[in-house]
């Protein structure tokens, strides 16, 4: 069975409440596709307009991050209760800016992935490599490992929902993306693990997506590949060429 493309935009810190509205405004039209799965993540404070302004259409809103436990003393977090209350499907987890200047591991990733399950949230969860790790030539070791910890405990039932989002380090905002090969060669690695770790069934169910400066011109290349089913789109989610990428064919 084809697995059906899912591509997300991931705002980011970008987008005050009123603009977030007049974005999705400005893209719904453009980005109708029943082919693909279209989701935006947002960030939180956007999360109920956005909800809101999707209401109709073929938007599905995702969360940016989201904590592990169920409510408490955590100040400044998000309980994936108060996602689900709110309408939001998806939650973007270990972002390689998260993990880069808010102390994200695999470890808190495997607790947020286990949690999201929990509450019928679908995980995307985010894997790659620095540029010092591709030199190196142990890429392929570090997100086996990576993907090895955020799966742990999680089981075939609930893998074959997720959502992976390969995304090397070094393409992410630089403008640099990884060719198609490249691309290709880790998703299909990403899949490998995947049918290791469960079965045959659980790796061709799940969705393992390519992020690293995706955009209008790049985005059919790198969705014809066999283990790419989508892609997680940064900057280029925040202009009418998101409706270009959705409609990559
Ligand atoms: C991202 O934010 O996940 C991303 C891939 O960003 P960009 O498309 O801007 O590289």
């Amino acid at each position: 069975m084809a697995r059906k493309k899912i591509i997300a935009g991931n705002w980011k810190m970008n987008k005050t409440p009123t603009e977030a509205v007049a974005l999705i405004e400005e893209l719904k039209p453009l980005v109708a596709n029943d082919e693909a799965d279209v989701v935006f993540c947002v960030p939180a404070i956007d999360i109920i307009p956005a909800v809101e302004a999707v209401k109709g259409s073929n938007i599905r809103i995702g969360a940016e991050n989201m904590y592990f436990e169920e409510s408490g003393a955590y100040t400044g977090e998000i309980a994936p209760a108060m996602l689900c209350d709110a309408g939001v499907e998806y939650v973007v987890l270990g972002h390689s800016e998260r993990r880069e200047y808010f102390a994200e591991t695999d470890e808190t990733v495997n607790k947020k992935v286990k949690k999201a399950f929990e509450h019928g949230l679908t995980p995307i969860i985010c894997c790659g490599e620095s540029l010092t790790q591709r030199k190196q030539g142990i890429y392929i070791e570090w997100i086996r490992m990576q993907i090895k910890i955020a799966f742990q405990d999680v089981t075939a039932e609930q893998a074959k929902k997720a959502v992976i989002a390969y995304e090397p380090i070094w393409a992410i905002g630089t403008g640099e993306t990884a060719t198609a090969e490249q691309a290709q060669e880790v998703c299909a690695a990403i899949r490998g693990c995947i049918r290791e770790i469960y079965d045959e069934d659980t790796a061709e169910a799940i969705r393992i997506q390519y992020g690293g400066s995706v955009n209008a011109g790049n985005a059919a290349e790198l969705f014809s590949k066999p283990d790419i089913d989508g892609g997680l789109v940064g900057g280029a989610s925040l202009k009418a060429d998101f409706g270009k990428i959705v409609n990559y064919k």
